[in-house]
């Protein structure tokens, strides 16, 4: 069965023709354009899916998307203002009604999980934690062998966890949150401060690797801040593993050991008997997979 599949991003929609195993016979990208809103997204997606059915023998549509998603029946329940108008869209109903096929929508960050536990990092593993660390946090919760969704599809909002009470304003209109101090974000702003200038995190990374002690407390205080809040999440789900997905997983293995080193010292004994923390190995990719996962399950 050939199945179209998307993952609508911030900067760039990427998308392909794969079969129902997760081999892709097509992919391409084009730029999500948010600012033009989610009607025109999924004006766009429409007539994609209709260009690839003239193509191939499509039997269904699946798409990874950013927001808290019904991934039962497809709409979008809450968007941030990134895409305006995006919440409240039926997308499976709007695709399904101009392609007549079927359509399917999961979030992000769950289909990052999806695609780690089927094919990835966190194969065969029940009981895991998905985080994605770039411009904010985002996580995925995978209890027996199952994404956990909450009651409105909007659990694992890890990003929000307030790590300091009266904090630094966040996007959600709090403050202290979690991704405030420990996305990719929040590094580069620690390095600009340490720093006096805009460093690239690559850069930076190079800095600490050279044995800077300047570069290298910057990273450990960035590390302790996302440690703290990796405790939490572990003492309340005694997980057999941490799946750390986003940009900053291309840090591999030497960022690892810091997070290793430093979020063991903070957790119970018992819970680090069979914990451990892997990068996801399909960063790009993971996503699509989800999608596809998604699809195929139900
Ligand atoms: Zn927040």
């Amino acid at each position: 069965m050939l199945i179209a599949v998307f993952d609508i991003g911030g900067t760039s929609i990427k998308y392909g023709v794969s079969d129902d195993n997760g081999n892709f016979l097509f992919q391409d990208s084009y730029p999500t354009k948010a600012s033009q809103g989610g009607k025109a997204i999924i004006d766009k997606l429409i007539a994609t899916n209709l260009e690839l059915k003239d193509n191939w023998e499509i039997e269904g549509i699946t798409i990874s998307s950013a927001g808290q998603i019904d991934n039962k029946n497809g709409v979008v329940v809450y968007a941030t203002d990134n895409i305006p108008g995006y919440t409240g869209m039926e997308i499976s109903k709007n695709i399904g009604s101009a392609t007549g096929l079927p359509v399917k929508v999961e979030n992000d960050v769950n289909c990052t999980a999806l695609g780690e536990y089927w094919k990835g990092a966190a194969k065969n593993v029940e009981n895991f934690i998905c985080v994605t660390i770039g411009t904010g946090i985002g996580g995925a919760i995978f209890i027996n062998g199952q994404l956990f969704t909450g009651s409105r599809f909007s659990a694992g909002e890890i990003g929000h966890i307030n790590l300091y009470p009266n904090g630094k304003a966040c996007t959600c209109g709090n403050r202290g949150c979690f991704e405030r101090y420990a996305s990719s974000l929040a590094l580069e702003e620690m390095v600009n401060d340490a720093f006096h200038e805009k460093k690239d995190l690559k850069l930076f990374f190079d800095n600490v690797r050279n044995g800077d002690e300047v570069a290298k407390q910057v990273l450990e205080k960035w590390v302790d801040q996302l440690t703290t809040g990796l405790q939490s999440l572990v003492h309340m789900f005694n997980p057999e593993m941490i799946v750390i997905g986003g940009g900053i997983s291309a840090q591999g293995d030497f960022l690892l050991s810091y997070i290793r080193d430093s979020l063991f010292k903070k957790i119970m004994p018992n819970h680090q008997r069979n914990l451990s923390i892997k990068m996801a190995e399909y960063e790009n990719k993971a996503n699509l997979l989800g999608a596809i996962k998604h699809f195929i399950v139900e």
